[in-house]
């Protein structure tokens, strides 16, 4: 049974049906289709009593707040990854109740793995034979995996700069690549060419970006949910994001959303959005109060955190009220706060993430250094990418080779 009521667009208000199993407005409007559950039905089942003798350990655990039923899931192993209370670079920081989810133990070492997760057992659902994403690397190499195990063709449009570990991953698990080169300002090259594609040739949009597949959302939302049962219902005070097109934040929010829907929590952390200097719509539009219809795209984003670098928020109207709702906070953080943060999780902590991955760290110290963290606080940060996808960017931190 699903307990699904109805999916609304975030732009028009026009309401589906679950049974419709929509994918975007039939207005085409670039709006999200949030999905609504019966939160009443669902508190019944999903209790911290049931949670406790509850099997799965991965992201169909949360079943019942799930828009698709397990029975169509390909499951690699995504979610539940470890809740690490770290000590040594919580001392480093001056803070003795520092926590980082560490995202990079998913199948194919990113968060992204639970948005796809979610994506393509819908797809399997619908009996979809070929997906379309548009990528910056990340969220396509977990796509092209689900694909494979799910035995679907999956055709990827990437930046001509992606890096080489996600395109090895994405050649590996037999995805067709397409490169795309930015030509205009602020302009996405990558999903312009996809939403092509899935207009001329009816191919399944599964981009990271709730606009284009509400699922996406529903995916990254766990990540609230086991973040509160491993810290066994303790009140955390912020959770650290990091932000590119801000679908991300948007899942972790709505996880708040549907927690304190079901009566799981009480009251909401308060989310911090973590972007790079060289790629900072949201952080701006967050600080200067902006409407989400106000942001201005970045024209060229740079920035060494490559997973961080979409122009434009697509999901930047939910991140916008998932901060001001939970009085949380909008911050930009320059390339060597974000190598120190690298480094830090590594030599503190045996965590390894890329640039984008370790962002949030980054974002905590400035937030610290500002005194808006205070020194009592209990910090989530989520580290969302493994260093291992991009090792020619860890060995250029260091002058020296050894
Ligand atoms: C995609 C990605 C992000 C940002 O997620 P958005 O949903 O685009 O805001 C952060 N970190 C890593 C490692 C990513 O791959
Ligand atoms: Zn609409």
């Amino acid at each position: 049974m699903s307990y699904v009521e109805r999916l609304v667009c975030s732009k028009c208000g026009t309401a589906y049906e679950p049974e419709e199993s929509p994918v975007m407005c039939r207005k085409r409007d670039f709006g999200r289709l949030d999905v609504e559950y019966d939160y009443e039905a669902v508190s019944a089942k999903l209790t911290r009593a049931s949670l406790r003798s509850r099997a799965p350990r991965d992201v169909w655990r949360y079943e019942e707040l799930l828009p698709v039923r397990q029975k169509f899931a390909v499951k690699l192993g995504e979610g539940n990854t470890p809740l690490i209370h770290a000590k040594r670079l919580g001392e480093k920081l001056g803070i003795g109740n520092l926590y980082l989810k560490d995202e990079t133990r998913n199948p194919t070492a990113s968060f992204k793995d639970r948005a796809m997760a979610v994506g393509i057992a819908k797809a399997v659902e619908l009996g979809k034979k070929d997906v379309a994403i548009a990528s910056s690397g990340n969220a396509a190499a977990s796509l092209a995996a689900y694909s494979a195990a799910a035995g679907i063709r999956c055709h990827a449009f990437v930046p001509d700069d992606a890096a080489i570990g996600k395109i090895a991953q994405l050649m590996l698990y037999g995805a067709a690549i397409l490169r795309c080169r930015q030509e205009k300002e602020g302009e996405d090259a990558t999903v312009q060419a996809m939403l092509e594609a899935v207009e001329e040739s009816g191919y399944y949009p599964c981009p990271s970006f709730g606009p284009f597949n509400p699922y996406q959302v529903e995916g990254p939302k766990t990540i609230s949910f086991e973040l509160h049962e491993q810290h066994e219902w303790a009140e955390i005070d912020w959770i650290f994001v990091p932000t590119g097109s801000g679908c991300l934040l948007t899942g972790v929010w709505k996880g708040l959303q549907d927690l304190r829907g079901v009566g799981l929590v009480r009251s909401y952390p308060r989310l911090v959005s973590v972007q790079p200097k060289g790629n900072q719509a949201l952080t701006k539009a967050i600080n200067m109060h902006l409407r989400f219809d106000q942001i201005v795209p970045e024209a060229y984003p740079k920035s060494v955190a490559s997973g961080l670098l979409d122009p434009f928020p697509w999901d930047g109207d939910s991140a916008l009220t998932g901060v001001e709702k939970t009085r949380g906070a909008g911050v930009s953080v320059d390339d060597p706060a974000i190598v120190q943060a690298v480094k830090d999780l590594a030599a503190c902590e045996g965590v390894f993430a890329e640039p984008s991955g370790a962002a949030g760290v980054a974002g905590l110290t400035k937030l610290l250094e500002e005194g808006v963290v205070e020194k009592g606080d209990t910090s989530v940060v989520l580290v969302t990418g493994s260093g291992l996808k991009e090792p020619d960017k860890v060995m250029s931190m260091f002058s020296q080779m050894p």
